[in-house]
């Protein structure tokens, strides 16, 4: 009789493409899926189990240290996704399975335990007379007094912060802490749906179609697209409705910092009897790891969460939902370079579950597949009852006063709207004061010694930020270079627009968001709430106001800036120029009042611009099309980016070229289809201290860029590199800077 080998292989947190073989004497085998601790070298790591009771190659294995789960965190789909994966990024596999892990769980910290609290009085009225004026705490109070609840529970229902006040009532007697066990569940009462809105015609005929397609036979991913306003969010709920109702559990993506207070509460009011949790940037590693195993162990019954919850574990995934799919947040900018909507799409087509992605405006590769009939295609062309599409109203600023970029005509919108009691925004994609600093005397401006870009000021911190290295430097009042005793500046950011517009209107309440102000835990929901309130409000801010936001009382958008935009050399810029437009425009008029956007402009006559205000986005979208197949460009091609940087000029080129050369001749035996571009530097070369430079590697065929990818990285392998080297491989970049 042959027994199995005592071998597992091990995956381990390093760059690295192959995985390690060890022994393990333990019988039975721990599953693949389970953390191992593992030497490497004088090293212990936490490793990953891919395979286990295998011929090793070697002869001499050394054996693992332990094992740190007793039942799997990735379950065999999940390993094949994140397999998948590392091959179509060409990305290192150790890399690849710790990004799907949460911080604790990679540091080989054990599951967590999960906890319940109840109440632990018989008299809550002196309970909560007791507690009256601690708000959160009597918050808690309720909510036990209805219902025992899990932590992941509530962590999902106060957006973390409930641990001290659930000490102190523990302290005061009020309430316990209880380990939850298989026998010792948590039944909850049944709490009604609040705020069922009924759907329009048009959101009916939509969820008709979605039952027809969302059954095995006609599986294929659905591009939901709805304009602004049209009640997507509301399909979303009732398709999740359908997945729950099935016992299984959904997955709705988000844009990173799309994920408002607001529209979580939507989801938990939707389903006051089930579990929704959140994954995103903004909690700690503990409500991380609680929220990220809820979801592995099923307890959460929908998980809400920007690009990384693609890999969240779930015990019985039914749906994937991608709302805004064409958001560029979905798009990992380093390390490991996945996209998200991609890894969504071919997850749920794996797990043969449906997947809805959606967005008032599609990118250009989500309707080529539509178009392509790859996707089923359902669109929301109303917002539903009597609203409109806001109006649309272009100001050519060659011919107006402007005050701080803003004109006169803008003004006397704003100055309209607020008399009437409405709701105001404005937006502007630049934070800080000016992107300029300069002595108009000797010339000197304030540059980045770090890279190659100007410094933009901040005015109330009296500093100039870079904000490509956040190198910071206080300024004075005169010139550091010849000492004139006066700074200009040149052109605006949102904190100057600010000023403008508390001067203008003393009596309205000015809030600004973008990275500045809200980089705060807690200060971005608090201003939001502000707006909601409905009061007569001016809103300034960055592309952080375009996402997911729904202002009932908003009548008027005012996009201050585009120009520059308009005429960015990145092909993709102009998509997304388009698609921003759009989305802030969408912000007005949602609620009953009709919306009007104002757009300064000193390009009226671009044919794109006119385009989209006339025809609206899917024309445009058509016409980039057109443009890109003529060029080869992707959605017709396939591309890839190699990037290289060191902290020496050109050292990263020189890497390139050689590996160019390398490549010759793979490229002259028969790959003639694959065209290289560069190296080159990149547009900003210097940045952060280092060199930086790239390549471009276009195909018309996406098998022979893998193929081609596939050469390039045993080159890369066999290549000596520099030292300090830095490379990353960009397969589908979608930024080019
Ligand atoms: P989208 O995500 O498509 O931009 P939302 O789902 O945020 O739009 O809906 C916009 C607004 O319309 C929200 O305030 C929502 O509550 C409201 N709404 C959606 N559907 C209906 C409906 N059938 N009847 C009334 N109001 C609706
Ligand atoms: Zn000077
Ligand atoms: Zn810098």
């Amino acid at each position: 009789m042959t027994s199995t080998p005592a071998t597992l292989r091990v995956v381990i947190p390093r760059p690295l493409y192959q995985a390690y073989d060890y022994e393990c004497l333990d019988q039975p085998l721990p599953e693949i899926g389970c953390r191992v601790r593992v030497p490497l070298g004088p090293h212990s790591l936490v490793g990953i189990i891919v395979e286990r009771g295998f011929t090793s190659e070697f002869d001499k294995l050394r054996p693992i240290e332990s094992v740190l789960d007793s039942t799997p965190l990735f379950d065999k789909p999940l390993l094949e996704l994140l397999q998948w994966a590392s091959v179509y990024y060409h990305h290192p596999i150790g890399e690849v399975l710790f990004a799907a892990l949460p911080k604790r769980l990679r540091k080989g910290l054990p599951l967590l335990q999960n906890f319940a609290w109840h109440l632990s009085c018989d008299d809550i009225e002196t309970a909560t007379e007791q507690t009256k004026r601690a708000k959160r705490q009597l918050e808690l109070l309720n909510q036990l007094s209805q219902n025992s609840l899990t932590e992941a529970q509530l962590t999902s229902l106060h957006l973390g912060k409930w641990r001290s006040p659930m000490k102190a009532l523990e302290a005061k007697g009020f309430a316990k802490r209880e380990l939850v066990t298989p026998e010792k569940h948590i039944t909850s009462v049944d709490h009604p749906n609040q705020n069922l809105i009924t759907l329009s015609d048009e959101q009916e005929n939509c969820m008709t179609q979605l039952s027809e397609w969302l059954v095995a036979d006609t599986l294929k991913p659905v591009l939901l697209h709805g304009i602004t306003g049209s009640g997507k969010t509301e399909i979303y709920l009732r398709a999740i409705k359908m997945v729950l109702a099935q016992g299984k559990q959904a997955l709705l993506m988000i844009p990173e910092i799309g994920l408002t207070p607001q529209l979580f509460q939507r989801f938990c009011d939707f389903f006051p009897n089930q579990t929704v949790v959140a994954l995103h940037s903004g909690l700690n590693d503990l409500e991380r790891a609680q929220n990220w195993q809820s979801a592995h162990t099923g307890e959460a019954d929908v998980v809400v969460g920007t690009r990384s919850s693609v890999f969240c574990g779930f015990n019985k995934l039914g749906m994937i939902i991608i709302d805004e799919e064409h958001d560029g947040s979905f798009k990992q900018q380093e390390g490991f370079h996945y996209h998200a909507r991609d890894l969504a799409v071919k997850r749920a087509s794996q797990l043969k579950i449906p997947i809805i992605i959606g967005s008032a405006t599609p990118a250009l590769e989500t309707l080529l597949n539509a178009e392509r009939k790859r996707y089923h295609y359902s669109l929301l062309n109303q917002r539903p009852g009597t609203r409109q599409r806001p109006k649309t109203k272009l100001i050519d600023t060659r011919d107006q006063t402007l005050e701080a970029g803003v004109s006169r005509s803008l003004l006397a919108e704003v100055s309209n709207q607020i008399k009437d009691g409405n709701q105001v925004m404005l937006f502007l994609n630049r934070r800080g004061f000016a992107p300029v600093l300069l002595c108009a005397q000797c010339g000197w401006h304030a540059i980045c010694p770090a890279c190659d870009s100007e410094m933009t000021f901040h005015a109330a911190r009296h500093k100039v930020i870079c904000h490509h290295c956040d190198h910071q430097k206080t300024v004075g009042s005169y010139c550091p270079a010849c000492k004139h005793p006066q700074l200009s500046t040149q052109g605006h950011g949102t904190e100057r627009v600010e000023n403008l517009l508390c001067a203008h209107f003393p009596d309205t309440p000015v809030v600004r968001i973008d990275r500045d102000t809200t980089s705060r835990k807690g200060e971005l929901a608090k201003k939001l709430a502000l707006v909601r309130s409905g009061e007569p409000v001016i809103l300034i801010g960055t592309q952080m106001l375009t996402k997911g936001h729904d202002f009932p009382n908003l009548t008027l958008v005012g996009i201050l800036d585009i120009d520059q935009a308009l005429f960015s050399a990145d092909y993709r810029a102009q998509e997304q120029l388009a698609q921003q437009v759009v989305q802030v425009s969408g912000r007005a008029g949602r609620g009953d009042k009709p919306g009007l956007v104002v757009l300064q402009t000193s390009q009226p006559e671009h044919p794109m611009l006119n385009q989209l205000l006339t025809q609206g986005y899917r024309a445009v979208a058509q016409q980039f099309l057109v443009e890109r197949q003529a060029w080869h460009y992707p959605p017709f091609g396939y591309q890839a980016l190699i990037r290289a940087n060191t902290p020496q000029f050109e050292t990263g080129l020189v890497f390139l070229q050689a590996l160019k050369n390398d490549l010759k001749i793979t490229l002259e035996e028969g790959q003639d289809e694959i065209k290289l571009m560069g190296p080159m530097p990149s547009a900003m070369e210097k940045r952060a201290n280092r060199y930086r430079y790239q390549m471009l590697i276009s195909a018309d065929k996406r098998s022979s860029l893998h193929c081609f990818l596939d050469q390039l990285i045993s080159a890369i392998r066999q290549v000596k590199k520099p030292k300090e080297l830095r490379y990353t491989l960009d397969v589908d970049p979608t930024n080019f800077m």
